[in-house]
């Protein structure tokens, strides 16, 4: 039992240690490609879904390995929020989206507003005035922003987490409740929150309206929300079906690969000008 014991400790020191070397290895090659360019943003648009007029997109970050290929974000952000990197990746992204914001506002667009994610590790102390900043440095406004934030990024640390959305929302940033569905399903605490939007997670889009269940659940949200006085976005939105149940449930706004895909910016543009999906 003792040898056993020894040889499991030493496969787990090696487990361990192998695992920190994966870490390290993945720390060293997220922090490279901040400083090597190997992010880029697409984004992918929202649609009214009374009009069918483009009303924004989502910036959505992709990352273009030199070795590993395309790694997706949901491989990498979580590595980013445990190794402490999330703060500089998150100041990338909103940098890279204010200055696109820019670009398009020189181009003549007025009429559109931009979401980025925000990790709930972000949210710390001085994030209001980097972001304000760099608005103000920029000459964005306010307006053309949106933030998206799941609900646990806004329950796990209400009280710091409140006073900040607060006063971003009072200078006209948008805030959206991402994956809104998937985490408390107490809503009451929604009508304390400074929020403008909910976005319904995709896996109560996906079987609507086939499934019973999900097809009530989901306009339960969409009555619910609007009773608080919110905007009701459906993502991951992919069939005609799917259009018409949200639509008939007066859901606001749709986004999903029915009406497009993430596209990189000077594909998105000249949808954005034009105001609709092709
Ligand atoms: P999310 O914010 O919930 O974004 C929605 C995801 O669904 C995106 O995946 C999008 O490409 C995908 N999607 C869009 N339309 C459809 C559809 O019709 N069907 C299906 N099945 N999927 C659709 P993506 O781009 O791989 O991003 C995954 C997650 O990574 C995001 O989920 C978000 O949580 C995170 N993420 C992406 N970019 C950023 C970022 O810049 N910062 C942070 N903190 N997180 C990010
Ligand atoms: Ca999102
Ligand atoms: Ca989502
Ligand atoms: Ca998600």
């Amino acid at each position: 039992a003792k040898e056993n014991g020894r040889n499991s400790y030493q496969l787990y020191t090696a487990a361990m240690n192998a695992a920190s070397f994966e870490h390290l290895a993945m720390e060293a090659n997220l922090r490279e490609a901040i400083k090597n360019g190997q992010f880029t943003l697409h984004y992918q648009p929202k649609i009214d879904a009374a009009s069918s007029r483009i009303t924004g997109a989502e910036a959505l970050i992709r990352w273009q390995h030199p070795k590993l290929g395309y790694v997706a974000p949901s491989l990498f952000i979580p590595l980013a929020e445990d190794l402490g990197i999330i703060n500089d990746l998150g100041d990338w992204v909103l940098g890279s989206t204010i200055g696109q914001c820019r670009n398009w506002i020189r181009e003549g667009m007025d009429d559109f507003r931009i979401a980025v994610n925000v990790s709930a590790n972000q949210l710390q102390p001085g994030f209001n005035e980097r972001l304000l900043n760099m608005l103000k440095e920029a000459e964005v406004e306010p307006r053309y922003l949106e933030l998206e934030l799941t609900e646990s990024a806004v329950m796990k640390r209400s009280e710091d987490v409140v006073p900040m959305l607060t006063a971003l929302k009072h200078r006209g940033i948008h805030i959206s409740i991402d994956d809104f569905g998937t985490g408390y399903s107490n809503f009451g605490y929604l009508k304390r929150l400074p929020i403008n939007k909910l976005k319904i997670d995709l896996s109560f889009i996906r079987d609507i309206p086939a499934s019973q269940d999900d097809a009530e659940l989901v306009s339960a949200m969409i009555a619910m929300a609007h009773k608080l006085s919110l905007t009701v976005v459906a993502e991951g939105v992919e069939t005609a079906g799917q259009v018409a149940f949200l639509q008939q449930q007066n859901c606001d706004e749709l986004q999903g690969y029915f009406f497009a895909h993430p596209l990189p910016a000077h594909e998105i543009q000249p949808l954005l000008q034009a105001g609709i999906c092709q």
